[in-house]
Parts: C-alpha cells; sequence; structure tokens
C-alpha cells in the first residue's frame, strides 16, 4: 500500500510564516554523533556525483556502537500513563508553563493571544501546517474561553481530533514467523527498540528471534547480542562486515527450522560511505523474502524525537525507498519538543505504533493520542 504523504495544502487566505528549512538544524546530541548523523542525513541524500572509489574498509577508529544501558533495579509497577507523563515532564512543563504565559494576565481569546500561543506550539515541534490549523480550531471555540484551563482543554480536543483515534494495532501478529525490519538512520534507538520489542514478545509468550543484519560494525553485533539476552531471545548473527543480506536470508531459516513465532531484524542506518543504504536495505528486503514470500510482514521506521522536523523528511524519505508500515518514535523523554508526535501523526499517513520513553527495557509502550495528550497537558 502507498502512504499519501501531505494532507491537502493550507488554504490559501491563512497567513503563512516563513517556510521551514528543509532539513532543521542538527539534533541536540554530543558532537561525535551529530557528526555521525550528519553524514547519514547527508547519505540519504540525493546522490550528486559518481563514486569511483573503491569502498573503504571500515576504519580501526571506527565509532563505538551505542554502550547497552545497565539494566535499571526492577522498576517499581507504576501504571502505563503514571510513567509515560513523568518520562515527559520535559514537553509537559514546556507546554503548561508556554499556556500560563500567554494566557498571563488576559481574560479572552485575543488575536495577540492566539500569535503567542502559535509560536508556542511551533516550538514544541507541531509543525507549521499542523499549528495553524489547530490555532484555526481554537479561533472558532474562541468565545467560550477565558481561563488558561479552558484553552487547555480546547487545545487537547483539537490534538487528539487532528491524531489518529484508533491505536495501531499491536496485538499479537498472525504470521508465523510474523517478520519485522527494522530501519533508520544511525543512533535513531533501532537496536534498542528491538530489545525492548523483544522483550515485549517474550513476556506475550511468544518465541522470538532476533537477526544482526547490521554488520556494519563488530560493536553493533555484539550490543545487539546483549540485548537478546536481557530480552531472552535467540540471535542469528555473522562476522562484521560479512553481507547483511545473507544474515537476513538464515536468519528466516532458522526461524522456519526452530518454530519461531517473530523474527526483528536489525539493519545499518549507515554504511560505508560509498555504499547506498537504501539499496542495501531492499537487498536484505529481498533477501527475508527469498524463504518466505510475505516477509517481511512489518518495515517498522525508528525516528528520533530529538530531531524535530527532520525525522518527517527521513521518514519520507524510507518511503519513498522502502514503503514504510508502521512507525516507532524514540527518545520523546529527552526532548521538550514532544509536539513532534502531533506533527507525526497529522502529516504522515503511516501509523505510530510505538514511542520510546527511555533506555530500559520496558521503557516501550503503544503509542495512544488520547493518552498521550492527557499525559502532555495533565
Ligand atoms: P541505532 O543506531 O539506531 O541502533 O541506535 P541505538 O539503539 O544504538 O541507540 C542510540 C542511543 O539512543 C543509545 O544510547 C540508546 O540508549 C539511546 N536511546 C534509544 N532509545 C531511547 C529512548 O527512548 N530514550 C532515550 N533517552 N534514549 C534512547
Ligand atoms: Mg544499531
Amino acid at each position: 500500500m502507498a502512504f499519501k504523504w501531505f494532507k491537502k495544502k493550507k488554504k490559501q487566505d491563512t497567513p503563512q510564516p516563513p517556510e521551514q528549512p528543509p532539513e532543521p538544524q542538527a539534533p541536540a546530541l554530543p558532537e561525535e554523533t551529530r557528526t555521525e548523523r550528519q553524514a547519514d542525513i547527508a547519505a540519504l541524500q540525493p546522490e550528486v556525483e559518481p563514486e569511483k572509489a573503491p569502498q573503504p574498509a571500515p576504519r580501526a577508529g571506527e565509532p563505538p556502537a551505542a554502550p547497552v544501558p545497565p539494566a535499571d533495579a526492577p522498576a517499581p509497577k507504576i501504571g502505563l500513563f503514571k510513567r509515560l507523563r513523568k518520562r515527559m515532564s520535559k514537553t509537559r512543563k514546556g507546554l503548561s508553563s508556554g499556556l500560563e504565559n500567554v494566557f498571563a494576565g488576559k481574560k479572552a481569546l485575543t488575536e495577540e493571544l492566539l500569535e503567542e500561543l502559535e509560536e508556542l506550539l511551533i516550538t514544541s515541534d507541531m509543525g507549521v501546517e499542523t499549528t495553524m490549523d489547530l490555532i484555526d480550531q481554537i479561533r472558532k471555540k474562541a468565545k467560550k474561553v477565558s481561563t488558561v484551563q479552558e484553552l487547555t482543554s480546547v487545545l487537547k480536543d483539537s490534538i487528539v481530533a487532528r491524531l489518529h483515534p484508533e491505536p495501531a494495532d499491536t496485538s499479537s501478529p498472525a504470521a508465523k514467523p510474523h517478520v519485522i525490519m527494522v530501519i533508520g538512520v544511525n543512533g535513531v534507538g533501532k537496536t534498542t527498540t528491538i530489545g525492548k520489542l523483544a522483550a515485549r514478545f517474550t513476556a506475550d509468550g511468544k518465541k522470538v528471534l532476533i537477526v544482526a543484519a547490521d554488520t556494519f560494525r563488530a560493536a553493533a553485533i555484539e550490543q545487539l547480542t546483549i540485548w537478546a539476552e536481557r530480552a531472552g531471545t535467540d540471535i542469528v548473527k555473522h562476522k562484521a562486515n560479512s553481507d547483511p543480506a545473507a544474515v537476513a536470508f538464515d536468519g528466516v531459516e532458522a526461524a522456519l527450522a526452530r518454530g519461531i513465532d517473530v523474527v526483528i531484524v536489525d539493519t545499518a542506518g549507515r554504511l560505508h560511505t560509498k555504499v547506498n543504504l537504501m539499496e542495501e536495505l531492499k537487498k536484505i528486503k529481498r533477501a527475508l523474502s527469498k524463504k518466505l514470500p510475505d516477509a517481511p510482514h512489518e518495515t517498522l521506521l525508528v525516528l528520533d524525537a530529538t530531531t524535530g522536523q527532520n525525522a518527517v523528511s527521513q521518514a519520507k524519505q524510507f518511503n519513498d525507498a522502502l514503503e514504510i508500515s508502521s512507525l516507532a518514535l524514540t527518545k520523546l523523554d529527552g526532548t521538550a519538543k514532544g509536539g513532534i508526535v502531533v506533527s507525526i501523526c497529522d502529516t504522515l499517513q503511516i501509523p505510530l505504533k510505538y514511542i520510546g520513553i527511555g533506555e530500559q527495557i520496558e521503557d516501550l509502550q503503544d503509542f495512544d493520542a488520547a493518552r498521550f495528550v492527557d499525559a502532555l497537558f495533565e
């Protein structure tokens, strides 16, 4: 199924703010990661010059894969909502104090107030188009708003109405084995999300197999191995720098032989500079379907919330090449710009299935629009 990317263009009579730059600034990450990410994003751009140079072997000084954070002591059983609310505190505080400031000393929704509100929503990364639509809706209800509580409630309702009202289907998959191919640029949280997902399926009584098709660095395979141990699942891996498509093929073969329920395939988000990432991912996809024609049953794109609007453009590029079936948005705990969730759901016609709210194995939740919006404002 092909997805429709952008909803109908804004009405012409609405004043347009300056266009978003196509590539927003680098995310707030440590220097090294930022440089890597810029390389990844550059690699996503259409190639302008033919590559003639032979492919460089990975250098000894390659940056290591992200270390697997030590497991916390078992978390006290707090509810999903409380945990989400706590982890989203950066965005929540920004929005609620922002709303207080916008409303301070005012008794009604003036144009000036609406302008300040527009700025607040754009600052939280809800995206220009989405924000303008929200402001239009709020303007229509202006008469009912004379307190900050009323403003919050109108804003919440308008946001929920713009999100997919039905949560994505995260019930147990039907196919056996059900193959999930996980893709996304380097550092977004693919490996971590795979570990968390594997743990969830295992807890659900499923037999899970993780496949290490990110063969770019030895450290990436080690990192995934630690997550597999933590999640209590099997792993299929080859040596570093081996052919990722061959690992993928072996993974499906092993899954069929071992009666596995769910296969989760990790992939690289960055390759030797001369290898085209999208072509390599397509090869992996084809290798998965060789033994199992329907595989992958799911192509899950992982996006990093801290990269803001850049996440939206990444999704578009990956979808053009690989047809994404669902999204996971990570690191919502690490940003004051959690409004990106609203922007992603409103702009991309791809279901947001999971959200990552921390580095621990239990920090992956099904995305539920109503719960999310409550956690943002309550
Ligand atoms: P990959 O390169 O896409 O496989 O990314 P990794 O899974 O290696 O993750 C990169 C970094 O992001 C690691 O330090 C992870 O611990 C961190 N990370 C992943 N998901 C989350 C999340 O939801 N919240 C936070 N705070 N960190 C995360
Ligand atoms: Mg990885």
